[in-house]
């Protein structure tokens, strides 16, 4: 049997944890464990102590499945600060840190616009005001960048007079149309 504190890498091994473990569970005390490995009983309490406090945490890519979240979103609270999990190579979240989780999300995914929840893929509107935002881009601009952009397309209708001629007639028809669909 094993009776030494294994290292890899700098850390003690999993296998040595699981050992400590066990013997700990089957009664074994901390002094008798620190014999038996030739440890301090402060350093096998720390490393059990270190081991169960981490064995309950949850990796973010389980958090994210169990959520029902795209991993971003929770790459996104962190980088913003917002939440912060341990770090062991990957990333840990405490139970309440992912309690706290769903309001920061409510907090952050807003649409810029009117303020409701952001569907996944969505960055800054939802797809009701993104739609609406592009309808309405014209009348967002400054009276200068009207002027730009109403330079820009009379240049454009000067060098490309045909192009210019079958858009124009088929916007007539289209206007036309739902003229006569509203019964005029
Ligand atoms: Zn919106």
């Amino acid at each position: 049997m094993q009776n030494t504190v294994e290292y890899t890498d700098g850390k003690v091994s999993p296998a040595t944890i699981e050992l400590l473990i066990s013997e700990r569970d089957n009664g074994k005390t901390l002094r008798e464990l620190g014999q038996k490995y030739t440890r301090s009983y402060q350093r096998i309490g720390y490393l059990l102590n270190k081991y169960d406090s981490l064995a309950a945490l949850l990796p973010e890519t389980k958090v994210a499945a169990n959520l029902g979240y795209p991993k971003k979103w929770l790459a996104q609270l962190r980088e913003k600060g917002l939440i912060k999990p341990r770090k062991l190579g990957f990333w840990l979240y405490s139970e309440e840190q992912v309690r706290q989780i769903p309001s920061l999300i409510a907090d952050t995914r807003k649409c810029a616009q009117c303020g409701k929840p952001l569907p996944k893929g969505a960055k800054r509107f939802c797809i009701e005001c993104r739609e609406y935002r592009k309808r309405n881009w014209y009348n967002r601009q400054s009276p200068e960048g009207k002027a730009a952009h109403n330079k820009h397309c009379m240049a454009w209708r000067e060098a490309n007079p045909e192009k210019w001629k079958e858009i124009n007639s088929r916007a007539i028809m289209k206007y036309e149309a739902k003229l006569k669909g509203l019964g005029k």
